[in-house]
């Protein structure tokens, strides 16, 4: 099967905050230019067409009557109404002046008089138009506007209007024109604006959403190696501050994997029934206890106990009832615990207590304090009379950095075992550890 290619919502979450929003800022910047491009389209037009309607009005004014020509010689002479108008450039040359824009008047298709000159400064006189413009204007005679036409090899925008006689003929046309880049130059300017509140508007939106995500996309990374340590087996250790410093989901699920970590502690450290810690944590603790008293040289006691005929309780009262009687005694030596140290199930009925920072004599106090709390139980059965009420037996060691481990449970227990063979209900116990096997003494 193919495998499918990883991809990282660390990179992909910025990526996705960014990628379409400047595909939207482009895409409103593209809108913007063709409709101000149409705007401006327009504008250019109806000022063109202005500007040659007052053309026309003004040589109506100055000259009344109608363009015609008569050559001798072959020259052409141009005439408006009984006024020669050859070579007599004032009225547009002043209009040009005025308005900016080059302005051409055609007989027929022939520039009559212009103001557009050639490279070397000569005005284009004599010279024709495109047979398109030849046909949309002179033939068709309507008046035209080209975005882009080529006059003298230069690119113009330019509108054509043509003259008209009473009779409803075209005699010519009157052409006005402007550098064709001055529709780009008017788009640009209109367009600059637009895009530096675009542009700036995404940098802006860009760079909120960016951090966002990106801060978004750190703390899930950060929730998924949090994750990883759990499955590692990492309990103790807090997802990182990027996820819990959080007010949301991301925060949510951090808290969610402390609990987590904190359920499996105590699914791992604790015996389910009774709630204390397990053997495998006593262990561990006690592992702990043991290193610090080799570095510190402080002393401890521990102290194995296990309930006297507790087989008869189960077979009087039934194992349910038994499993109370196990939690009853649980909790008694739990709250008789003063100072450091612990209580743990070591087993069945059986447990090991363990008092840290603890002498000899003190620790015997201590489970002899226990041992009387327990014995002061009564746990009441609806179906007897009389309360239950249990008693155990201890075996007690010292414990210091010169001590084993194992030698150390192996002489509480045989002390427990002394207790019981005994007579139970007692603790056996001697402040010392015996390297080798011998008969200890009872105490209680
Ligand atoms: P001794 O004084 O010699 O310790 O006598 P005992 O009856 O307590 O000892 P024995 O080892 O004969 O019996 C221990 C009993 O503890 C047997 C077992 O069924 C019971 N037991 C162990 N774990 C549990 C438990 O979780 N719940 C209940 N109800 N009983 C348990
Ligand atoms: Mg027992
Ligand atoms: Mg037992």
């Amino acid at each position: 099967m193919e495998k499918k290619a990883r991809s990282s919502i660390y990179k992909m979450i910025p990526a996705m905050a960014i990628v379409p929003l400047m595909l939207f800022g482009l895409l409103v910047l593209i809108i913007c230019s063709l409709r101000f491009n149409g705007v401006m389209h327009e504008k250019v037009e109806d000022e063109l067409k202005n500007i040659a309607a007052s053309v026309a009005a003004t040589y109506d004014t100055v000259y009344p009557g109608e363009y015609r020509y008569e050559t001798a010689d072959n020259i052409a002479f141009y005439y408006k109404g009984d006024e020669e108008i050859t070579g007599d450039f004032t009225i547009i040359d002043s209009l040009k002046e005025a308005t900016g824009a080059e302005i051409t008047i055609f007989y027929k298709d022939v520039r009559m008089l212009t103001t557009i000159k050639d490279a070397e400064g000569q005005r284009l006189i004599g010279s024709g138009v495109s047979t398109i413009v030849c046909r949309d204007v002179l033939d068709l005679k309507t008046a035209k506007f080209y975005d882009e036409v080529n006059i003298g090899n230069k690119a113009y925008c330019a509108y054509y209007m043509p003259l008209l006689t009473e009779n409803g003929g075209c005699i010519g046309m009157i052409a006005v024109a402007k550098p064709a880049e001055i529709i780009k130059d008017m788009v640009f300017k209109a367009v600059i604006p637009i895009a530096f509140v675009i542009v700036a508007g995404m940098l802006v939106a860009g760079f909120i959403s960016f951090r966002y995500s990106k801060n978004l996309a750190i703390a899930i990374g950060n929730l998924q190696k949090a994750l990883a340590n759990v499955a590692k087996g990492e309990l103790s250790k807090e997802p990182h501050p990027t996820v819990m410093g959080r007010n949301d989901e991301i925060s949510d699920m951090g808290k969610s994997i402390v609990a987590m970590q904190k359920s499996l502690h105590v699914l791992i450290e604790r015996d389910v029934l009774t709630e204390l810690y397990n053997r495998r944590c006593a262990n561990q603790r006690l592992k702990k206890i043991m290193s610090k008293a080799e570095a510190t040289g402080t002393r401890f006691c521990i102290a194995l106990g296990d309930i006297d005929f507790f087989k008869k309780v189960n077979d009087t009262y039934g194992h349910e009832v038994g499993d109370k009687v196990l939690v009853a005694v649980a909790k008694a030596m739990k709250a008789s615990m003063t100072g450091k140290g612990f209580v743990s199930r070591w087993g069945g009925e059986e447990f090991l207590i363990v008092f840290d920072e603890t002498e000899y004599e003190a620790g015997l106090e201590k489970i002899k304090a226990v041992l009387d709390n327990v014995r002061k139980l009564q746990i009441p059965d609806e179906r007897f009379e009389d309360p239950i009420q249990v008693t155990m037996t201890f075996g007690l060691t010292p414990g210091g950095a010169e001590d084993d481990m194992d030698q150390l449970l192996r002489v509480a227990d045989e002390r427990l075992y002394k207790g019981k063979t005994g007579g139970r209900n007692q603790i056996v116990g001697e402040p010392v550890v015996p390297k080798k096997k011998r008969t200890p003494e009872v105490q209680a």
